[in-house]
Order: structure tokens, then sequence, then C-alpha cells
């Protein structure tokens, strides 16, 4: 299709939805994108990005402003909760010549994306009030009173998608068993690179994420539901304790002024992702527990994908089938892998570490290994 006449609408102003309008743009379409938020935020926490995420994001041509940002990791350290380590993965020797892993500000990687040369501009403090299709197109009621036609609406929405909910019932949402804490704290010293310990049913993340931060995650599964999922600074203090290793450091860096942003973990399964001319992307179509770290990779790859769809194909039917092709089976085995990975974490510790101590480089090969294949 000839890119450059066609109408496209993007609900959503995340990852997903800024890395398509700057897919789209670089191949001669100005898409409507649309954004609930009436203003953009520094708030958020960090974000690990593995090599694929960075080989997409070099396909917007945005790979060096994101390092640059953000820090390069050369390991992943996975730890008892006593900080002894069980296995080092060196990611150069697994993701080779596929891009650098980068750990980023969330914000800092929003900046990049939406200060991208000739980025579409963003219709801020706007969202979609009802959607309804014909065989020619979709027609959409916007928040601002507005009423326009589309050849496509792409909802990039996130995990609580309207388009997801106005167009296929709200299906294919699930809680995860997992609920996890949050903070951006300066960084120590002693934190150099990604690091995981782990206990029973908790585990603690920590990682660098550029301009002196330090990214830490503290999550818990399997358990009972927390009675409340806010949390204090002395309790995540007292979480804290029961690790040693780099959460040592961090406990120290943890003060009462630190934003804490806790979330119920839930994921996005479903059957299709469009249904006439509305798909959905990114979280809205398949988010998943965060221990593969491929929320945003998928989504970057996602619009680039549909991008390449939509100037290859003759019409919107034929890009739609032509996406799922390509993109279902990749995206399935990242969830398949994020569901194995969650039954390994949740193995008896003794088990669990023997394991990763005996395999641990071996298993993150094999579930990344496909992804080293472009998308
Ligand atoms: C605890 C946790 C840790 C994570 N860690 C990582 C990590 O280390 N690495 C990684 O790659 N991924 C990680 N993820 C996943 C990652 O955050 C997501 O996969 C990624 O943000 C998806 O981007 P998105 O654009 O699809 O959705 P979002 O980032 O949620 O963006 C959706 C956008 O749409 C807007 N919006 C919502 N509804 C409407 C509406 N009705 N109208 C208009 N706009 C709307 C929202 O305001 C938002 O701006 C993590 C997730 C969690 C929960």
């Amino acid at each position: 299709m000839n890119l450059g006449q066609l109408r496209i609408l993007i609900v959503g102003a995340g990852v997903a939805g800024l890395a398509l309008g700057q897919a789209l743009r670089r191949r001669g379409c100005i898409p409507d994108i649309i954004e609930r938020n009436a203003g953009w935020s520094d708030a958020g926490t960090g974000m690990y990005l593995p090599g694929n995420a960075l080989r997409a994001l070099r396909a917007l041509g945005l790979d060096a402003e994101v390092e640059k940002r953000g820090a390069r990791i050369e390991t992943q350290r996975f730890c008892d909760h006593r900080g002894r380590l069980l296995s080092e993965v060196n990611l150069g020797s697994v993701w080779n010549e596929t891009g650098p892993c980068v750990a980023i500000h969330r914000a800092d990687l929003h900046v990049a994306l939406r200060e991208m040369k000739d980025a579409p501009p963003v219709r801020m403090g706007v969202t979609l009030v009802s959607l309804t299709q014909t065989a020619e197109s979709a027609i959409v009621h916007l928040s601002d009173g507005s009423r326009e036609r589309y050849d496509l609406v792409v909802g990039a929405d996130g995990i609580g998608s309207s388009v997801r909910r106005l167009v296929f019932d709200d299906a294919g949402l699930r809680a995860l068993k997992q609920w996890g804490w949050r903070f951006v704290v300066p960084c120590p010293p002693q934190i150099a690179t990604w690091s995981v310990l782990m206990s029973r049913q908790s585990a603690c993340l920590t990682v660098p994420v550029g301009g002196g931060r330090a990214y830490c995650y503290v999550d818990l599964m399997g358990t009972e539901p927390p009675k409340s999922l806010a949390i204090s600074t002395d309790r995540l203090q007292e979480v804290l304790a029961d690790f040693a290793g780099p959460a040592i450091a961090i406990r120290e860096a943890l003060e009462g002024s630190v934003a804490i942003h806790a979330a119920a973990i839930e994921e996005v399964v479903l059957d299709s992702w469009s249904l006439g001319r509305a798909l959905l992307v990114g979280d809205a179509a398949h988010a998943m527990s965060p221990n593969m770290a491929q929320g945003a990779a998928m989504a970057i790859e996602d619009a680039l994908v549909l991008t390449d769809c939509l100037s290859e194909q003759p019409g919107i039917g034929a890009t739609l089938s032509a996406y799922a092709a390509r993109r279902r089976p990749r995206v399935g085995w990242v969830q398949a892998m994020t569901h194995r990975r969650d039954r390994i974490r949740q193995l008896h510790p003794t088990l669990r570490n023997g394991l990763l101590r005996l395999f641990g480089h071996r298993v993150y090969r094999s579930h990344y290994r496909p992804l080293l294949a472009e998308p």
C-alpha cells in the first residue's frame, strides 16, 4: 500500500505508540496519535533492554541516543539471597552482533522516543470514547468531541487498553500471582551491573540505569496476595534486609523521599490481536511478567513489523494476516519462556540454585536464542 495515503490512528503514546509513529513517519505516513495523559511525566523507574531491543531501536535511528542516556550492561548475575553467585551470563557472548544490552530510566527512553527528529505530533489529554467499523473504515469518537474515519486504528494503549475493551470486550487479561515494588536511588558504587538475588518467594533485582542512578525491583511470587500493595519505606527496608550483596547498598540509599511504584503483575493472552480494522500492539496485545525484560523489545518490534507489512501488502486485511503470521510465533515464544522462567523461579531453592549453578548460561542462551534472528 502507499503509506502516504493511509489514515492511521494510534491510541497511546507509550513505547509501542511512539515507536510505531516514528516507524510510519520514516515510510511517509504521518499517523494521528492520541495520549490520555494531559502532559508528559518524568515519573517511572528503570527498564532493562536486552540486545534485540537495541537492534529494534537502531532501525529507528535511536540506539546510540538510548545507550547515551542509559547504562550498557555487560553481564547478568544470578545469586542466591545471600549474594552467592549461582551463574553469570556474559551478554556479549549471547547477543553478539544483535545489539548491546542497556538499562535506562523509563522517562529517558520516552524522551528519546518522543524527541526524535520529525516525530509525529501527539494530541495530549485525548482518549477514545467509541469505535465502530464498516467494511471501508473505522469510525472513532474521541474525548475532545471529534469524530474521525481511519483505515486502521492501532491500540497501543497498554495493559489496561481501551481499544481491547471496546473491540475484544476486555478478553485476555489475567492476574499472575506476582506483586512488585520498584524505585530508583542514587547509584551506590557496589552496583555496577545487572544482578538478581533470589530467595524462596521473593527476588531483588538491581541495575545501574545511567545518570548516576540505580533501579531496584523487589517482588513476591506465588504467595498469598499482600494485604495492601502500598508499602512504606520502612517496610521495604525490612523486606530488603532478607537479601545480602547489592541489596545492602540499596538499603542504605533508600530514603523516605524515594517514590515507590507498586504493581500487581498481570498478563494478556489473546487468540487474535485484530478485528476488522482495529489492531492491538505492545502490552495491549501481549503484556507479560517482566522476567524476560522483553516488553519494550516486543513493542518496538511490533511497530517495525507492522510498518513493513503495511508497505508490502495490498490492503488492511492482508496486512493484518501477514503481521499475525510474522509476530505470533515470536511473541508466543517469549510468553512461553516467561511462563517457564516463572516456574523455575518457584522451584525449591536447592533445586533452582543447583540448576542455575550447573546450567545457568545454557538456560539463558536457550531462552533468548530465537530472538537473535531479525523479527
Ligand atoms: C514491574 C514491571 C517491570 C518491567 N520491566 C521491564 C523491563 O525491564 N524491560 C522491558 O522491556 N519491559 C519491562 N516491563 C514491561 C514494559 O513496561 C511494557 O512492556 C512496555 O511499557 C509496553 O509499552 P506499551 O507502549 O505497550 O504500553 P505503555 O508503556 O503502558 O503505554 C501505553 C500508553 O497509552 C496511554 N493510554 C492508555 N489508555 C489510553 C487511552 N484510552 N487513550 C489514550 N492513551 C491511552 C498511556 O497513558 C500510556 O502512555 C515491565 C513491566 C512491569 C509491570
